[in-house]
């Protein structure tokens, strides 16, 4: 294993619970309730609306927790050991869990269909904001990255928005592992934002909703506005609004580049142990893991699926 490699995932991975256990404080506050209450707020201290231990991590964390888990389980990708590896998580009373992924969860376990029908309201960030780990096992295969993706993303969101924004934040992040160079990341959002010019974040105004075009501007701006791991996770933080989550992500990205030793000592300290452990282990697991599908009619459900998407946007990471 490339040791370098290692230590950008795991970055990644560390930042990624940093963000949403820092963040999690002020999700749903607006930025100036938040100013009002915290000032500029250094410290990660818990509460919020869920009331929540310093360092206790959210949905987020958990759901990119029982993704890796199911891949590590099943020795390889498959939606189905991925759908149960959910229920197993929803059935673990989670402190917290967006509509669309309870929805989707549901059908899985009610109607046995594991990918969910296309739907104008399932633009939520939920099948982006859990990309991570399958990013980290796929670095060693990445044509298998995007009919994957959708396999693990349509399991709750099945919407246009979704899927191009997911797939761009892996490919944001994989290039970001690969090459610890932000300017790289640059390229890549730069050419997605070139054809996709309403996902544009270069005249931010203040976006961070759970919908994940605000999702998309708010940690893309303060990624690429700031200038270290804490500033950015700060900066999302400071918008409110899906805070846990667009914190996350931006952490994510900030964790590739600046490295464990970027995120402040206090979150160190006080991030749940347990998370840190077990993420840490995943990620050395996944890197190990040779990248593969289990079942060949899944693999060939989900590459039709991408067929599918590459026909209607034509070929999607030419260019990225
Ligand atoms: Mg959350």
């Amino acid at each position: 294993m490339n040791e370098v490699i290692a230590k950008r995932a795991l970055g990644a991975a560390l930042a990624y619970a940093a963000g949403d256990a820092f963040g999690a404080t002020t999700e749903f506050m607006t930025p100036a309730e938040i100013k009002d209450r915290y000032g500029v707020r250094r410290k990660m201290i818990g509460e919020g609306w869920l009331r929540l231990r310093p360092g206790q991590v959210t949905d987020d964390t958990q759901m990119c927790i029982y993704l890796a888990r199911s891949i590590l389980r099943s020795k390889g990708f498959c939606p189905v050991g991925v759908a149960d590896g959910f229920v197993e998580w929803m059935r673990s009373k989670p402190v917290d869990i967006g509509s669309t992924v309870r929805a989707g969860i549901r059908r899985y376990i009610t109607e046995k269909k594991v990918l969910a029908e296309p739907s104008e309201w399932a633009g939520g960030n939920g099948s982006a904001m859990r990309i991570l780990p399958l990013v980290v096992y796929c670095l060693k295969s990445w044509h298998l990255f995007p009919a994957m993706a959708l396999g693990q993303g349509r399991i709750t969101h099945h919407n246009r928005d979704a899927d191009l924004i997911m797939l761009a934040l892996g490919e944001c992040l994989k290039v970001a592992i690969e090459t610890g160079d932000k300017m790289a990341v640059l390229d890549v959002a730069s050419a997605f934002i070139r054809r996709y010019p309403a996902y544009s974040f270069s005249r931010y105004k203040g976006e961070c909703s759970g919908y994940i075009v605000d999702t998309f501007k708010c940690v893309m701006h303060y990624f690429f506005d700031e200038t270290s791991l804490e500033n950015i996770i700060i900066g999302t933080a400071s918008q409110g609004g899906d805070a846990d989550t667009t914190s996350a992500i931006a952490g994510m990205l900030a964790g590739a580049i600046y490295g464990v030793d970027a995120i402040p000592r206090q979150w160190q300290r006080t991030l749940d142990s347990d998370v840190q452990r077990t993420l840490t282990g995943h990620m050395y697991e996944l890197l190990q893991l040779p990248c593969c599908w289990v079942e060949a009619q899944w693999e060939a459900q989900c590459n039709a699926e991408w067929f599918a998407l590459e026909q209607a946007e034509g070929t999607l990471y030419d260019g990225l």
